[in-house]
């Protein structure tokens, strides 16, 4: 893909914004800088504007802190998709690596790199996800322990994978789990005869939810980020 394009489909700039931060020396790859708008993307570019890394490897790596009410798909159902909430080209070209519910809010990585979506959400990969979450009733004290040795859901044959839970107060608690079943987290504590008020995914990996980042807004991945899942 030409230079031009790709900045102008990776970042909020028009065509004629991206020629002129080209003209102005603003765009560079490993490299240096590159005054060309015509020069074509390789796969091993890292591409900056202002120093910035705008993508790597010549695909959109992008995190969004997800609010509540819209869903993880990649067309309008009966809610709007989360897709509606990001300002770039191409929509119809992105992969949403890992699906929240619509009430569930936080991390949600989405890409065009097809490959790199796999490694994050292939249940072989077990990546692990971490979410905060408030409790209707307070904790069990043997809570900690079940979850360790794997939850049994209803309808399922085999026991969850091993998780983490982290008690914050009585009410709130983060769970570590490396699975991606449906509804998994709110079935968990159901399974264990609580109920889940509020659920926020707060990392995927080595990702964190950039804290700067309010209810709906999104960044780019840094370079270092996109890396933690090859
Ligand atoms: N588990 C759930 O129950 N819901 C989510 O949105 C994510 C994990």
């Amino acid at each position: 893909m030409r230079l031009d394009k790709f900045i102008c489909e990776s970042t909020e700039l028009t065509r004629s914004e991206a020629k002129s931060a080209i003209r102005k020396g603003l765009i560079s790859n490993q490299a240096g800088t590159l005054r060309s708008g015509s020069y074509k993307i390789v796969a091993d570019d890292i591409i900056e504007f202002k120093g910035q890394v705008i993508t790597t490897r010549g695909f959109r790596y992008i995190m969004l802190n997800k609010p509540a009410g819209f869903i993880s798909s990649n067309v309008d159902e009966q809610m709007p998709s989360l897709l509606n909430l990001i300002d770039i080209e191409k929509k119809q070209n992105v992969f949403i690596a890992g699906r929240l519910d619509a009430d569930t809010t936080g991390l949600i990585l989405i890409t065009d790199d097809g490959q790199w979506s796999h490694q994050v959400t292939s249940p072989r990969k077990k990546c692990e996800k971490r979410y905060r979450i408030s409790l209707q009733d307070p904790i069990s004290d043997d809570a900690i322990s079940l979850f360790a040795e794997g939850i049994q859901l209803k309808s399922e044959s085999q026991a969850c994978l091993p998780a983490k839970l982290e008690v914050l107060s009585e009410k709130e608690v983060l769970l570590t789990i490396s699975e991606g079943k449906y509804h998994q987290v709110k079935r968990m504590f159901a399974a264990v005869g609580n109920y889940v008020t509020k659920l926020h995914r707060e990392q995927i990996g080595e990702v964190e939810l950039d804290h700067n980042l309010a209810l709906g807004e999104s960044r780019f991945l840094t370079e270092q980020e996109v890396n933690g899942f090859k």
